[in-house]
């Protein structure tokens, strides 16, 4: 089986294509600068991607439903490794904002938009792990989304209230017993057809976002209704709108009542920055891949299109910037792990804020970079690089709606302006 209608590109290119040939050249340009750890955990996930593969039979095509490959993926602590996971005996070795690096750009080069559902998952992960305060039914969750036993995902946008994330609508009312009773419109929220599990947030008077509590939800409790969106772009995840109804979230749930909700929003979006910052430059390389090999063996005018220096120097132009974000990058997660280890995960209030201006920086670059290069790349692969035969068209695609995802680039941009106002105060 294949994954595409018709064959566009000929026999010997689309066998060179293949994604052992694009992990080497990953490899080639990583290695440097790798440190050993880096780059043996790299090339272990890469290895399982191409075994499972090849065992699988995938072709990426449209019939696939990734989120089945999903257990096996958690089955080897390859969701996320921005935690140990010491709370539910996991224990990963290799973990880090570094060494999530690793396994974001191995995964996105195997399929971008099973990566991304990953990184759904994790958004959803992140407040259970910083709040489960050892409440078995929180581990239980916990477990759940940390070794791909189920999907999560995380409710924070509502139809009218997306950018203005902090006045909701969405409420939740305090009973006798300690529960919320939680009504509401939630909106495009990636994996919710499919999550067993999500974390959503409501205010406890509509529009004030200091009254707003987090809440998780096993999304087979009454109360939760959800219905697909379409959004094409990114045509095999399913993203979701629901309808809270009445739906009652026992006490043990809550990992945040009304008036912690902001504070637990805003600790949650740096790492979700972070993530898209790694998701971007892992789909340019992606993209890049493509084109480095399909250029070098495309001919016209009976000469490998490479070499033509209208092909040639906009390639190197591509590569140069996919190579110092990925530096520059990798230079940010590896000093971030080295804070977050030298005062055990309690970074100072100065630390801490210039983190979350650069998570903001690199959220927007790498965003930016994405568009730029998988469009390009594209490009420069003709007709090829707009077909279904490779992955090109799912980085064409998914490139587009990373500006928008975790902070649109206009909310970068503001966040980013008045961190540059902080400077001149300190004066
Ligand atoms: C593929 C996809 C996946 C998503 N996944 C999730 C998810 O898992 N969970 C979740 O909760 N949400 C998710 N979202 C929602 C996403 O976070 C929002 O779309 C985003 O926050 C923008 O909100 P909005 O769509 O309502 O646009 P609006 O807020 O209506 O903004 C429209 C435009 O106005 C701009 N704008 C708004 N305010 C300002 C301002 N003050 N200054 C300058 N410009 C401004 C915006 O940047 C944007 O360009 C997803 C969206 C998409 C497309």
């Amino acid at each position: 089986m294949t994954k595409f209608k018709t064959q566009v590109i000929n026999d010997e290119i689309l066998a060179k294509l293949t994604l052992e040939n694009r992990y080497k050249i990953l490899n080639d340009n990583l290695s440097i600068v790798l440190s050993d750890d880096e780059f043996a955990f790299l090339t272990q996930v890469e290895d399982f991607c191409l075994k499972y593969e090849k065992d699988n039979n995938i072709t990426h095509g449209p019939e696939e439903d990734f989120y089945k490959w999903t257990p096996a993926f958690g089955q080897q602590g390859y969701i996320t490794r921005q935690h140990t996971f010491e709370c539910i005996d996991l224990n990963y070795k290799e973990v880090g904002c570094a060494m999530d690096f690793m396994r974001t750009i191995a995964l996105t080069l195997f399929d971008p938009m099973f990566a991304m559902s990953h990184g759904a998952t994790t958004i959803g992960l992140n407040p259970i792990e910083a709040h489960h305060e050892n409440i078995p039914v929180r581990l239980e969750a916990l477990r759940d989304l940390a070794t791909g036993k189920a999907c999560g995902c995380l409710l924070i946008t509502e139809p009218e209230r997306g950018t203005d994330a902090v006045h909701m609508e969405s409420t939740c009312d305090e009973q006798a017993d300690g529960s919320y009773i939680l009504n509401g419109e939630k909106i495009f929220n990636t994996n919710a057809p499919r999550a067993k599990w999500a974390v959503a947030y409501a205010t406890a008077e509509k529009n004030n976002g200091s009254l707003m509590g987090q809440f998780l939800i096993n999304t087979s409790w009454d109360g939760w209704n959800c219905e697909r969106v379409g959004i094409p772009w990114i045509n095999k995840l399913h993203v979701g709108h629901e309808n809270l109804v009445n739906l009652r979230v026992p006490k043990e749930y809550v990992l945040g009542g009304p008036g912690k909700g902001r504070e637990h929003l805003f600790e949650g979006l740096v790492p979700e920055r972070i993530a898209i910052a790694l998701r971007g430059v892992s789909e340019s390389w992606g993209a890049l891949t493509h084109a480095i090999i399909y250029a070098n063996m495309r001919k016209q005018f009976n000469k490998e299109i490479l070499l033509f220096q209208g092909m040639g120097f906009p390639l190197a132009d591509l590569w140069s910037r996919v190579v110092t974000h990925t530096t520059g990058l990798l230079k940010f997660a590896e000093s971030y792990d080295a804070k977050v280890e030298k005062y055990a995960g309690d970074l100072p209030q100065h630390i801490a804020q210039t983190m979350v201006g650069m998570a903001s920086q690199y959220k927007y670059a790498c965003a930016k970079l994405s568009r730029k290069v998988c469009y390009e790349a594209a490009n420069l692969m003709g007709g090829a690089g707009f077909c279904d035969n490779t992955l090109m068209d799912d980085y064409l695609h998914i490139s587009r709606t990373q500006e928008i995802i975790g902070g649109s680039r206009q909310v970068q941009q503001l966040l980013m302006s008045r961190a540059l106002r902080r400077f001149y105060k300190e004066l």
